[in-house]
């Protein structure tokens, strides 16, 4: 009478689409978008393996564009019922969206006027107007555990993960759906945030259920151990002292937010001298102003920071540059400062502006923040070319390359398990996904080891009934 059903983000991180069907109803958990590789972006024009016109409702865990960029999509093909999901994450996807809608629209356009299209002529997946369109249908709803109704017998309560604001554990309970007539619950993890991280509050426990799905981004790794916070501070005094530029590229929401109050905790504590940071992107200032709306999901001390009338995101001599003026202002500026800006591969945006100039440049400092794509430019840095292709021009790479591999906003696998822990049911069945093939085995062989539940690793397009 209830199955589930992975048509996306198995065997890869990306593409979250998971169908939940009971008693003749479906939902959709998470509606991502394929990104990455060629070969994973052409599943996004794929057909549909269910009519996105009788869901009765989506789910979304989180605002990051593999869980929520199909979604205008599958508005444009027929979807028309409510879409429900966490207050934080609505705030953000309201400005993700249209911008993920705005390269659709960029990418189809370059293609035409490249010829690089066998379609002639390249269409987009979807434009603003279906992003506005699927922003209409959101419910929003906070995210403090207590069940709300989806359809007709089905529930869901939303708990805070601890990914990115606005996460959540998705926790959906099917009305008689088992073969004896009891309720089925069935557990989202969606991606899982870790413990202690800045901002954020730790992921909440599990609550009990028969079925669980949980993320394995990390199932084969473990985070780096000296504190990030440290690197930081490092990096950043070296560059004082040269009176060189450090050019940060991050995420415009979440990463850049989690740089933003180790740069001020790092000052308040005199680690580091205050120098002028500058963040130059639009969709960073919307969101760290997102960033202190939603108490419920804030840390105790970032409560404590906004009690004391402080914002827990601006440094002592911070711009947060909206417009394409205030942008262009920065070039003005010299010695040693700090500029964050998106995106956090150097693929696009306005941190390709800023890293003509550091590149090369020998007093200057890139750090990397972030995870570097194989065949992104801010690989090819990283992997240490002498030279990079910006805007049609090659550039030197004379400046200091850094890494600090400790910023993730998801869990390892020892911390999954630490999470799991806190289950006080037995689950029937767990379902390890959201990782690359090995990092989804090993972490489902972590969960049999330590636990000795059963555990299974979804292929895409898999179907598996729910008793
Ligand atoms: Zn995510």
């Amino acid at each position: 009478m209830a199955k589930i059903s992975f048509f996306g983000g198995v065997g890869t991180v990306t593409g979250s689409k998971y169908l939940v069907e009971s008693k003749g109803k479906q939902v959709l958990v998470d509606c991502g978008l394929f990104q990455g590789l060629r070969e994973l972006r052409e599943k996004n024009w794929e057909p549909l393996p269910f009519d996105p016109a009788s869901l009765d409702a989506v789910i979304i865990t989180h605002a990051h564009i593999d869980h929520t960029g199909f979604l205008p999509r599958i508005v444009k093909l027929g979807f028309n019922g409510p879409v429900f999901t966490s207050r934080g994450t609505n705030d953000l996807i309201k400005i993700l969206l249209p911008d993920s809608a705005r390269l659709q629209e960029e990418e189809a356009e370059y293609r035409n006027r490249k010829g690089l299209t066998v379609h002639s002529p390249a269409l987009p997946l979807y434009d603003e107007a279906d992003a506005e369109a699927a922003l209409d249908l959101v419910v929003p709803v906070p995210n403090d555990g207590n069940p709300v109704e989806i359809c007709e017998g089905i529930t869901a309560a939303f708990r805070v993960a601890g990914h990115i604001l606005g996460a959540s554990l998705v926790h959906l309970t099917l009305s008689s759906a088992a073969e004896d007539g009891s309720d089925i619950r069935f557990l989202f993890s969606g991606d899982l945030g870790h413990y202690d991280q800045p901002i954020l509050k730790d992921p909440a426990p599990p609550p009990a259920c028969e079925y669980l799905m949980v993320e394995s981004t990390y199932g084969d790794r473990l985070h780096d151990e000296e504190p990030s916070e440290d690197q930081l501070a490092r990096i950043i005094n070296e560059a004082y002292e040269r009176n060189g530029p450090v050019l940060i590229p991050a995420f415009a929401v979440g990463r850049t937010q989690e740089i933003l109050y180790l740069i001020r905790e790092l000052e308040e504590q005199g680690k580091i001298p205050v120098m002028p940071v500058a963040v130059d992107s639009p969709m960073a200032k919307q969101a760290t102003q997102v960033y202190n709306r939603w108490r419920e999901e804030h840390d105790e001390e970032y409560v404590s920071i906004l009690a004391r009338q402080q914002h827990p995101l601006m440094t002592k001599s911070m711009t947060l540059a909206g417009t394409r003026e205030e942008s262009k202002r920065l070039n003005d500026d010299r010695g040693a400062r700090i500029i964050i800006s998106a995106s956090g591969m150097l693929s696009g945006g306005r941190v390709l502006h800023h890293a003509l100039r550091i590149l090369p440049d020998e007093n200057a400092t890139i750090v990397f923040v972030g995870y570097q794509a194989a065949g992104t430019r801010g690989r090819r840095v990283l992997d240490g070319e002498s030279e990079v292709k910006i805007m049609h021009s090659w550039v030197p790479v004379r400046c200091r390359i850094e890494q600090i591999g400790g910023f993730s906003a998801h869990a390892d696998w020892k911390a999954v398990l630490k999470w799991l822990s806190g289950l006080e049911t037995v689950p029937r069945m767990v379902f390890t996904t959201h990782g690359e093939p090995e990092s989804a085995s090993a972490m489902a062989e972590h969960i049999r080891e330590e636990f000795g539940w059963n555990v299974m690793v979804p292929q895409m397009g898999d179907s598996f009934d729910l008793v």
